[in-house]
């Protein structure tokens, strides 16, 4: 191993192995460290990996559309066959329900404003292409202990938002090994079972990392992509005090169910977003749905305060919330006797707006924040990240001036000062794993 490298990258998931390929195409010499076996092995692992574009900013719009594009082209984009196989993009297209919160009229003007292609379906068009849909509205997302949990609403779903470019990625770790190859191809390193316990510094600048076992490893450039793990990184290098968004571990599951009979939705299903049950879902293998939250208001939010220390079992509790949300929309859904799901962690802006930033500490930098949504950016955000990291190491001063970049597919402007530590909490944000 090279113990001299430009930039040292904490965390080998979606987002530190895509900004290891992007750094390495700058031309910086990158070492991943990692403390599990592998890449992909983190949160990315657990991810839904949907690539999807209806966030409440025009800036969450702008990045999720152009980070379509390289997915779209994932091989050309990474320059390599990884030898295990390539991730596939599954592109379903995609259909918001319109439920009574403010999501959907926010999303359709984003989507106008920036040129994301959609159409406006009524019941029959949804109906053609999930005919076991039911159309009555359950506002507002309860709990199954909830007395008025089966309470049907005055209104009914008339309107769904259909977005024919999104889809989801099947593989999401393989995806990360895709990004470690073509990382490696351009002359990047990784080390895994190595765990960062402390970020060294002289005099105001970041000189490396300590490992367990005493190690050390000097760079002039260390970058916090470490996902939940995120907060005790940013505490070790001493850097949250003049950061006003902060990050913390949320636990969230998500639950798996056989199609509906006479429906294959794991082959014909589309990626669906319910706000008036509080759940999206997808295909998923085996003629199985995947389910996920959206976060209503009356789920607890649990919060972890050790990321290496939360219960990795599904809870009965939230199997049977999520799956009986679901089956209000699916009436002749099948619900097995035993729980089937995964369990992992986001990790939480407190605007749920990433942070992809500098730090006060010069040469240590973040990528984090990610907050649910972010495993679809990873490319852009990585090349967003590559371009503000060149850009302070010669001299600009982020903070004061942030760093601008055009976006390589759509070329619209992206502005990284959205991104700031320093930002004011962003109040346009759903503060949910909708961004
Ligand atoms: C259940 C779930 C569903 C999701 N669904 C979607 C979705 O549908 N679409 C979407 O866009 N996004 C989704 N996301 C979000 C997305 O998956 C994440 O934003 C993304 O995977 C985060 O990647 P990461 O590289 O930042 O973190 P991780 O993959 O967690 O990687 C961080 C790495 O840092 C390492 N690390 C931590 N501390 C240390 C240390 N001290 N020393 C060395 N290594 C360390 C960890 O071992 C880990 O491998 C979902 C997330 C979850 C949990």
């Amino acid at each position: 191993m090279n113990t001299t490298p430009d930039a040292l990258i904490i965390g080998s998931g979606i987002i530190g192995t895509a900004l290891a390929f992007e750094m390495a195409k700058k031309g910086y010499h990158t070492l991943n460290i990692d403390k599990l076996p592998a890449s992909g092995y983190g949160s990315t692992s657990n991810s839904c990996a949907i690539i999807r574009f209806s966030y409440s900013t025009w800036e969450g719009v702008a990045m999720a559309y152009e980070g379509l594009h390289f997915w779209k082209d994932w091989e050309a984009y990474l320059e390599v066959k990884d030898p295990r196989g390539m991730a596939l993009f599954h592109q379903t297209g995609i259909l918001m329900m319109k439920d009574r919160g403010p999501h959907f009229e926010k999303v359709l003007k984003l989507y106008k404003e920036l040129g994301v292609p959609y159409e406006v379906w009524n019941q029959q068009q949804i109906l053609e292409v999930a005919p076991f849909l039911n159309f009555k509205s359950y506002w507002p997302v309860r709990r199954p202990d909830d007395p008025l949990f089966d309470q049907i609403s005055d209104d009914t779903i008339t309107t769904a938002l259909w977005n024919p470019d999104g889809g989801y990625i099947n593989d999401p770790q393989l995806s990360t090994h895709n990004l470690q190859v073509a990382a490696e191809a351009k002359g990047s390193q990784f080390i895994f079972d190595q765990k960062v316990i402390q970020i060294l510094q002289a005099n105001g600048s970041v000189t490396g990392v300590e490992l367990e076992g005493g190690s050390r490893i000097n760079a002039p450039i260390v970058i916090n992509v470490a996902g939940p793990h995120s907060n005790i990184i940013n505490q070790m290098a001493g850097v949250t005090s003049d950061m006003n968004v902060k990050t913390r571990a949320l636990r969230h599951e998500v639950h798996h169910v056989p199609s509906p009979p006479d429906f294959n939705f794991g082959e014909k299903g589309k990626i669906m977003s319910d706000s008036d049950i509080g759940c999206y879902y997808r295909p998923s293998q085996g003629n199985s749905i995947l389910i996920g939250s959206e976060d209503p208001e009356c789920d607890r939010k649990e919060w972890i305060d050790d990321p290496d220390d939360y219960n990795r079992d599904v809870t009965d509790a939230q199997w049977h919330a999520q799956v009986l949300r679901l089956a209000k929309r699916i009436e002749n859904l099948g619900i097995p006797n035993r729980n089937r799901g995964v369990v992992d962690l986001y990790d939480v802006a407190d605007d749920w707006i990433p942070i992809y930033d500098r730090s006060d500490l010069n040469g240590f930098y973040m990528a984090i924040g990610t907050s649910g949504n972010q495993f679809k950016n990873a490319p852009i955000a990585a090349y967003l990240m590559t371009e503000l990291i060149h850009a302070c190491e010669n001299g600009t001063n982020h903070d004061a001036d942030p760093v601008q970049i055009k976006a390589p597919y759509t070329g619209k402007l992206l502005n990284s000062g959205f991104y700031s530590r320093k930002r004011e909490i962003n109040t346009n944000s759903s503060f949910s794993v909708k961004g």
